[in-house]
């Protein structure tokens, strides 16, 4: 399979052999449409991960180093959160090795690396991002160093250093944290494995949509909320649920309703003034630490694919969170703030559209409770 790396403002195509993370002009890559036949019958049977969905990947027929890479990621439940209400369903996808969503990214990047011969990765993350490339590094034998901000939370720190990756805490904003992974990386010090820049992450991030498509049996919702800092998991969905349409498996998208946080919405801001593109706006504070993304790199990508679904995209009630994390660890579900804001914002766009419950909803618990306190 010949994969190309895309300009998303240029269209100059490169080979990902070069190890390239940008293209010459500044613009982010996007991984170039690759055409593979799939149906339902293609899913692989007896393989308990998101590796059933291995013809959907960008990998060759005989690649198989990703069987000593992965640890059973995806797959994850979808339930129903209430008894009375089968329509509004919860994906838990802090089942997942590291206890976040981003292991579906990370053992996609990671295989990618391994086969490409990468001998030590660098990463910035706020946390969770960076967990999961730490612990998949390690397992596939990759020096691993991650730059996180100051202010991360103490359990995600333990984590990553626990996968043996070298933890360098940066002074100033998230911002900040990524201008230092970049340095290092122009210092030749290893290869970005970044989840906002690599394209191979969201071809693990897509599987999120061939689950839904595979669990629910076709019977799609008819929205999904999604929390969005980066937009990972976000633009991920949108690119299974496009391919899903394109293969004829699905006849429409489900809508995309993102959430953001009420101290740090740069994608909210641009979406309510009509805008095409994401200015960088001022992190004003959020419990929701892993959505508070003050420049969003692929946030043009990310107005698109809201309004290409005809979703909506909505603030988190700040004063909500702690609120509704009890709420959650009521209904059995122990999450980390940044999923009791998503789920914040879902009831807030619910209460505001009236939601008729005869629609379904699938929302995603993104991260575990245990990362922080
Ligand atoms: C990373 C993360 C998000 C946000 O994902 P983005 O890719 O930044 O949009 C949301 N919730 C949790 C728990 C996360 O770890
Ligand atoms: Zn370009």
């Amino acid at each position: 399979m010949a994969i190309k790396f895309i300009c998303n403002e240029c269209g100059k195509k490169y080979d990902p052999k070069t190890l390239i993370f940008k293209c010459d002009c500044g613009g982010l890559l996007n991984l170039d449409e690759f055409h593979f036949d799939f149906s339902k019958e293609d899913i692989l049977q007896n393989e308990w991960s998101l590796f059933r969905y291995l013809k959907t990947l960008p990998f060759d027929d005989n690649f198989n180093l990703w069987k000593d890479i992965s640890m059973g990621e995806g797959l994850t439940p979808i339930v129903p959160l209430e008894k009375n209400n089968p329509n509004l369903l919860v994906k838990v996808d802090y089942s997942m090795p590291t206890l976040s969503f981003k292991d579906r990214g990370a053992v996609i990047l990671i295989s990618k690396a391994k086969e490409l011969g990468v001998k030590k990765v660098i990463q910035d993350s706020s946390g969770n991002a960076g967990t999961s490339i730490a612990a998949y590094a390690s397992r596939a034998d990759i020096k691993c160093d991650i730059y996180v901000p100051e202010g991360t939370s103490s359990k995600k720190i333990k984590q990553i250093s626990s996968h043996g990756a070298k933890v360098n805490i940066v002074k100033g904003t998230r911002e900040d944290t990524q201008k230092a992974a970049l340095n290092a990386v122009k210092n030749g010090e290893g290869f970005y494995a970044s989840h906002v820049y690599n394209p191979f992450f969201y071809q693990g991030t897509k599987t999120y949509a061939y689950e839904i498509y595979e669990q629910l049996n076709g019977d799609m919702p008819s929205s999904v909320v999604i929390p969005v800092g980066n937009g990972t998991l976000l633009l991920g969905c949108y690119y299974g649920f496009k391919e899903l349409l394109s293969l004829g498996l699905i006849e429409k998208l489900p809508k995309i309703i993102a959430i953001q946080a009420e101290g740090c919405a740069p994608i909210y801001k641009a979406f309510k003034e009509g805008k095409n593109y994401v200015d960088e706006i001022k992190n004003t504070g959020t419990l929701a630490e892993g959505i508070a993304i003050a420049k969003a790199m692929r946030g043009k990508q990310i107005l698109e694919a809201i309004k290409a679904s005809k979703g909506d995209i909505i603030k988190a009630p700040e004063n909500k969170i702690i609120d509704t994390k009890k709420y959650l660890a009521n209904k059995g579900f122990y999450v980390e703030p940044t999923t009791a804001a998503t789920f914040a914002g879902f009831l807030k766009y619910y209460k505001k559209n009236d939601y008729s419950l005869d629609y379904k909803v699938v929302i995603p618990l993104c991260g575990s409770g245990l990362k922080k306190g």
